[in-house]
């Protein structure tokens, strides 16, 4: 087996060009690995000391956050706690303290679980994820990285570099909540996000929720805007949300949850998310994690 560090990134497009697997903070990889999901890769390459990829710049037309951006840092950092509000949320509920003092960002999407946390705020702020190779660099909608349990489209050779995001707006919020059975160290039994803007009347002028760990990807629940734009956020559009994320989920049964309890508090999930992004878009603090500020999930 062979281990090398890059400290550059064209050492670790080289090395990756040549088969090498990345490696972060190993949270997934290693412990996977450990657990027996799969054995550790022949070659791997260390990426987390790439002084380029742990940058987050905001200002202009996009707000860069490098891959090896860990959890700790996206749950303080002024610009995503203040623009990106739900990824703040969700990278405050991973695991504990030491999982996101390594996990990276660009580690959970890669992953591809299903249950990531990350993947549905970063769905509904519509971010794009940039890919590089020693053949150069491409960038692809979030929505279009997943396409099965634990699996990306990026090509072989293909290093994710940073998740990219609009600059925020007026009048926007977000939220992300999760069904958790106790408060640390668990992952998602169901997640929803969601992203709002507001007029100055503070009806929905635009609206978008995604879905954890009730599909084999993140999804985003279709038609949202049609049950919800042009009005403030009343009851009938809040059940009519939890109706869409619920009828659209198409959840497993496994030892954590049935299908059909995950199909339920989806939509419930959905209704919360939505509700804490239409009163942080009003202007109402609500701490991170909604889940812990709002008392959703475990005690
Ligand atoms: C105890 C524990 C609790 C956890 N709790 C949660 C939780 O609550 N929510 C949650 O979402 N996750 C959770 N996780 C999973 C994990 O911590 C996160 O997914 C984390 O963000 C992974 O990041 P990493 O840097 O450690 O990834 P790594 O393990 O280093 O890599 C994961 C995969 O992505 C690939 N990869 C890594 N970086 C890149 C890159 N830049 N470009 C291309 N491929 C790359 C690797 O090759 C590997 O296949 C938990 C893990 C543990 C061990």
């Amino acid at each position: 087996m062979s281990f090398a560090i890059a400290t550059t990134l064209d050492q670790a497009l080289a090395a990756i060009a040549d088969g090498a697997r990345p490696i972060a903070g190993g949270s997934d990889l290693v412990v996977g690995a450990r657990h027996g999901k799969a054995p550790l890769p022949e070659s791997l390459v260390a990426i987390d000391r790439i002084a380029e990829l742990a940058e987050i710049k905001a200002g202009g037309d996009v707000t860069r956050i490098g891959a090896v951006v860990n959890h700790a840092r996206l749950m303080t950092d002024p610009t995503v706690v203040g623009n990106y509000t739900a990824l703040a949320d969700a990278a405050a509920l991973v695991g504990s303290p030491a999982t996101r003092n390594v996990g990276t960002l660009g580690g959970n999407i890669m992953n591809g679980s299903p249950a990531m946390d990350t993947g549905a705020p970063l769905v509904v702020m519509g971010a794009q994820v940039e890919l590089q190779s020693t053949g150069g660099t491409r960038t692809l909608s979030i929505a279009h990285l997943w396409d099965a349990p634990g699996s990306n489209t990026a090509a072989a050779g293909e290093l994710c570099t940073a998740v990219l995001l609009p600059p925020p707006g007026d009048r926007c919020g977000s939220a992300y909540v999760r069904l958790e059975y106790r408060r640390a160290m668990e992952i998602a039994v169901v997640g929803a996000a969601a992203a709002v803007v507001l007029d100055e009347a503070g009806a929905i002028v635009n609206a978008r929720v995604a879905l954890a760990a009730v599909a084999p990807t993140i999804i985003e629940v279709d038609g949202i805007e049609d049950l919800v734009a042009g009005r403030a956020l009343d009851d009938d559009g809040r059940a009519a949300v939890a109706d869409a994320a619920s009828s659209q989920a198409s959840p497993i049964s496994d030892m954590r949850a049935s299908d059909a309890y995950r199909r339920h508090t989806v939509g419930v999930m959905a209704r919360r998310a939505l509700d804490a992004a239409v009163r942080r878009a009003l202007g109402e603090e609500i701490a991170v994690p909604v889940n812990r500020a709002l008392g959703i999930g475990a005690a």
